[in-house]
């Protein structure tokens, strides 16, 4: 092949069959590591098989850790010309709710919001800027595997199936969350553990908020209550995904999550339960409106895939199930992954470093959240937690800290130490280990990096 050509906004150049890096996939994980492989001086291709700015069926909240890692490459100042929130304001049913404002400790004491529309096209730019190559409307289609290790990746053009073949030394795969490359290369998930469905969907309110607002459990219209969440997020005078109506006022993110496990699937249409609690927040928080934009998606939890990784490949953010079990959030871990998988790369063989890797910087909360998650499939017991701990202030500060995963190692306290020994604990009983297969030895024991 006598190279492809990448665009970098009016310009293009030349792309070599061989790469240090092919990131398939851009996303929040892709981009991330794109820049980050590009600052650490390899020779990085990008590619997407949509074009961008496009839509990606997401809450759009940042969390602080979120904001961490969008500080780290540099976005600082862009995050803050969205709008920033204070915390959570955190309903359990419609009358008991409770403002937790986002912890002291290590993290920034702000969280946004922002449409992935915007967010994921900003993040290929700073790819771009950082060096690497950005390839659109090319999907990753076959790999060639000589002893395990990708040898040559075969991509199609989306618009007249074009092919063109990469030939690199690694391949970092953020595909998202059905991850098909990642399948090619012996992905699977694990549905044994709580996974997600969500929808979400943008309207209107007129004023602009400072909180993320969250209601804990769902309702059928028919009264029945199921495991899950609503939310309303407020993204300030955002034009959503560029394809909602331009009637007055500030928008709003909506969504709900219904969380399910293989024995306890979920056999409940979503839109359903989406209009009945917009209905009930309706008149509350001043909607307006009809929902625009409604899409749903699927969301693996907790690290519950495996291999996620080979010789000279590794999977990222949702690809390698990424996602916080308590909350369905995910940017955060995609970037950070992202970020991660650029440290190893002067590795000869990823294929147990980076599963040892993740589970030693998430395993434990994931093992541990997936374990209480399991708590939402017993309403009764669910009802009786969620009212005693929403009268309590500091039981509702430690909460949040633990389910929004705002505990870093490096913060004192005795939520630290409480939220690794737990964690510790309840990967000793999991059958799947996060990021790993059937648990075969005892749980590695976490070493610095
Ligand atoms: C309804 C819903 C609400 C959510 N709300 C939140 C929230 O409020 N906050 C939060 O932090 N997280 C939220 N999440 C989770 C969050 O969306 C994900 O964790 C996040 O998008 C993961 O980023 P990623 O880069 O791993 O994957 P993605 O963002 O899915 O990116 C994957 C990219 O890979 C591309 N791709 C796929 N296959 C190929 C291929 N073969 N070749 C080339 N390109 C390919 C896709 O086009 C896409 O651009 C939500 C998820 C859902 C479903």
């Amino acid at each position: 092949m006598d190279g492809t050509r990448s665009k970098n906004g009016d310009e293009t150049r030349a792309i070599g069959p061989e790469v240090d890096v092919l990131v398939v996939g851009a996303g929040p994980a892709g981009s991330a590591a794109a820049a980050w492989a590009a600052r650490a001086g390899r020779n990085v291709l990008l590619v997407d098989m949509a074009e961008f700015p496009r839509d990606k069926t997401c809450g759009d909240g940042l969390t602080p850790r979120a904001i961490e890692e969008l500080d780290r490459l540099g976005l600082s100042n862009w995050v803050l010309q969205h709008p920033t929130t204070k915390g959570v304001h955190v309903f359990f049913g419609w009358e008991k709710g409770q403002r937790v404002a986002w912890p002291k400790g290590s993290f920034p004491r702000y969280g946004s919001v922002v449409t992935r529309t915007e967010l994921d096209h900003r993040l290929t730019q700073v790819a771009e800027e950082s060096g690497a190559s950005l390839l659109l409307g090319h999907r990753a289609h076959a790999a060639r595997r000589e002893e395990g290790r990708i040898v040559e990746v075969e991509l199609r053009s989306t618009s007249d199936e074009r092919p063109v073949l990469v030939k690199p030394r690694t391949v970092l795969v953020a595909d998202g969350v059905r991850s098909r490359f990642g399948a090619l290369l012996g992905r699977q998930w694990h549905r044994d553990t709580v996974y997600g469905t969500a929808v979400r969907a943008f309207m209107r309110v007129d004023e602009q908020w400072e909180w993320l607002v969250t209601h804990l459990g769902l309702s059928t219209p028919e009264g029945d209550h199921l495991p899950g969440y609503g939310w309303l997020f407020p993204l300030g005078d955002s034009r959503g995904n560029g394809e909602v109506d331009d009637s007055p006022g500030f928008l709003l993110n909506v969504g709900v999550i219904l969380y399910a496990a293989a024995k306890h699937p979920a056999n409940t249409s979503l839109k359903p339960l989406l209009d009945h609690y917009l209905a009930e927040a309706r008149g509350r928080f001043g909607l307006r409106g009809e929902p625009m934009q409604v899409k749903s998606a699927l969301l693996p939890l907790g690290g519950a895939v495996s291999p996620v990784a080979g010789p000279n490949w590794m999977l990222l953010g949702d690809a390698a199930g990424c996602v916080n079990p308590f909350t369905g959030e995910g940017i955060d871990y995609a970037l950070e992954t992202g970020r991660f998988a650029v440290e190893h790369l002067d590795e000869a063989d990823h294929s147990a470093s980076w599963p040892h890797r993740l589970n030693y910087e998430y395993g434990s909360m994931f093992s541990a959240s997936r374990r209480i998650a399991r708590g939402f499939f017993k309403p009764k017991a669910f009802e009786a937690v969620g009212g005693a701990v929403i009268r309590s202030p500091h039981a509702m500060d430690a909460t949040v800290r633990l389910m929004a995963n705002l505990v870093s190692p490096s913060d004192k306290g005795p939520l630290t130490g409480l939220a690794r020994i737990g964690g510790t604990l309840s990967q000793r009983r999991d059958a799947h280990r996060p990021f790993f297969p059937l648990a075969e030895a005892d749980p590695p024991v976490p070493q610095p990096l």
